[in-house]
């Protein structure tokens, strides 16, 4: 018997073994989120065991949970997960990025909390230049904010090269000799990532799920069933690649509906082009799915 729930819990305590859809063996239960509990998902099943539940969690949901527009709409929707907090909408812009323009600078961007602003703070740079007298000098670029390491900076620099120290009233002189720059507006260049590795696992999995809570047992003997399987269990990448598949939408599934229904304690957490549908015709034909369109 298939436990279906949408409130996230299970409507029986945990039985002590069941036969996992996945690895197909009689193991302990636990409870599983069909669709992610951090894109909102409240369809649960007792149905896979603490092992698959734990890889397909790291591996596959996650692929789905950590995907760049996922994050962005979960951080809008303040969808927190298994972790307790939601990811935050600045979190892309954080990290070391480039100011581009006429001298070209690294930066760290942190998010600071007493302002709810974005910092951005110059990284330490150093280079060697010729001046237009000829001589050669050693520039040190810092954030402003960090002046007052000036004297430590020009004494590490100084060792650094063999050179003796500085008196204390040279090290005043040298720590005065420097220029202050302002970058207004500057333009900031950074590299944001989006991973599309195990997302279709990940989808796959959510219609390999639904179909199995709507089939029933007599779905995990299908040989679509058992391709899907397979591969949503394969740490390969490319493990999806072959699955026979074709687009279609969810609108005439009533069993689709009846899964997934946004409630006032459920918003839902999927773009609109998003949808998915686990058709009866998967048995001895093939898997209904439609990936995101972004
Ligand atoms: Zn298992």
């Amino acid at each position: 018997m298939c436990v279906l729930n949408l409130t996230g819990q299970l409507s029986h305590p945990l039985r002590s073994s069941m036969l996992c859809i996945f690895c197909l063996q009689e193991r302990a239960p636990s409870l599983e989120h069909v669709f992610p509990l951090s894109v909102g998902g409240t369809v649960t099943t007792d149905r896979v065991c603490q092992e698959c539940n734990s890889t397909l969690g790291t591996r596959v949901d996650a692929a789905l949970s950590d995907f760049l527009p996922i994050r962005a709409r979960r951080a809008e929707l303040r969808l927190a997960g298994n972790s307790g907090t939601p990811p935050a909408w600045y979190e892309i812009f954080l990290g070391d990025a480039t100011v581009i323009g006429q001298n070209v600078n690294r930066i760290q961007t942190t998010f600071d909390e007493a302002t709810r602003k974005l910092d951005h703070r110059q990284l330490y740079h150093a280079t060697d230049v010729v001046t237009a007298d000829g001589r050669k000098q050693r520039r040190i670029t810092i954030d402003a904010r960090d002046k007052v390491q000036i004297p430590k900076i020009i004494q590490r620099e100084r060792k650094r090269h063999g050179l003796a120290p500085l008196s204390d009233e040279e090290l005043n002189a040298a720590a005065g000799d420097f220029e202050t720059k302002e970058v207004k507006n500057p333009v900031v260049q950074l590299s944001i990532g989006a991973s599309f590795a195990f997302l279709r696992h990940a989808m796959m999995k959510i219609a390999y799920e639904l179909a199995f809570l709507w089939l029933g047992e007599a779905y995990l003997k299908d040989p679509i069933a058992n391709a899907l399987r397979t591969a949503i269990l394969d740490p390969d990448v490319a493990s999806t690649d072959k699955i026979d598949a074709y687009v279609d939408v969810a609108d005439g599934c009533t069993a689709f509906k009846q899964f997934w229904i946004p409630t006032k304690s459920t918003t839902w957490p999927m773009p609109s082009s998003w949808r998915m549908v686990a058709s009866r015709s998967m048995l001895g034909s093939s898997t209904s799915m439609q990936f995101p369109s972004w």
